[in-house]
């Protein structure tokens, strides 16, 4: 474990997923985390138990990230108590799918409102206190292969994970000087609950050059290295973790 000197990072959508996967990799490197779950919020505590019970500083905050002032209250009432967060990960997110012409407006409100606005809903409130530490930083948004390439059947989902890497590029411009870096991970298709439903036919698997979901694990190993020292240079990228797709 490389000691990270009280660094505290805040995770979305932590009680399952990538974003539990993100919370074991950013523990076993040093960091203190804030776990947010909405529904899940018994799955962060117990994560959050079992990382304290191996020496990582955790706590858990339940968020809908859909909430606007409901978020932002929460976030600056943790940031007013605790000091603002070194590193946020805008992990939290859903798809609702349909062909575009059977799309509701519920379900590209929903998603919009979830993926996009959510993430200017968590974002906001954290920044300016990460800017007045002066001591750098690191965001990390989680788009998707979908947001990169689009996808049928996402026509909601491609459009707020591209909004996303659009956000993502916009913000590392704005924080560059201040040595936050702002960077996206955009995921091919992983093995988690949001693709356990899905009928994913053998040609689709086929078309992946590595011939294989990816793990929720390589997801945050990515993750883990773009939160490093190693990764200070690095911002304004959209890094693919996706077989080989794209
Ligand atoms: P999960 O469905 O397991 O995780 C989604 C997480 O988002 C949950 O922890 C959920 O919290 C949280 N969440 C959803 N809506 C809200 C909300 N309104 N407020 C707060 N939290 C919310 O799927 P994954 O782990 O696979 O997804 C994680 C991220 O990775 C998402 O952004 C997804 O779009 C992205 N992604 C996933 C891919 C995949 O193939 N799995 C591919 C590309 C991108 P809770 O359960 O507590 O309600």
């Amino acid at each position: 474990m490389t000691p990270s000197t009280d660094k505290w990072c805040l995770i979305t959508g932590a009680g399952t997923g990538i974003g539990t996967a993100i919370a074991y990799e950013l523990a076993a490197a040093g960091f203190s985390l804030v776990l947010t779950a909405r529904n899940n919020i018994a799955s962060a505590q117990n994560l959050s138990s079992e990382l304290q019970a191996s020496g990582t500083k955790c706590r858990v905050l339940q968020l809908d990230i859909t909430q606007r002032e409901q978020t932002r209250q929460t976030l600056e009432n943790d940031i007013n108590e605790h000091g603002a967060y070194y590193g946020v990960i805008c992990n939290a997110g859903i798809a609702d799918d349909a062909p575009f012409p059977a799309m509701s407006e519920t379900q590209w409100d929903r998603v919009l409102h979830t993926d996009l606005d959510g993430l200017y809903n968590v974002l906001q409130p954290c920044v300016m206190p990460m800017i007045q530490t002066r001591r750098g930083g690191r965001i990390i948004t989680i788009s998707s292969v979908s947001g990169v390439m689009g996808n049928r059947g996402q026509v909601n989902y491609s459009a707020a994970k591209a909004g996303i890497i659009g956000a993502t590029k916009a913000l590392a411009l704005e924080l560059a000087k201040r040595k936050i870096t702002v960077n996206c991970v955009a995921p091919g298709l992983i093995d988690t609950a949001m693709t356990a439903d899905l009928p994913i036919p053998d040609e689709v698997i086929k078309a992946i050059p590595l011939r294989r979901k990816g793990t929720a694990k390589e997801v945050a190993a990515t993750v883990a290295f773009l939160m490093s020292e190693g990764a200070a240079y690095i911002t304004r990228q959209v890094i693919n973790v996706n077989g080989g797709l794209i």
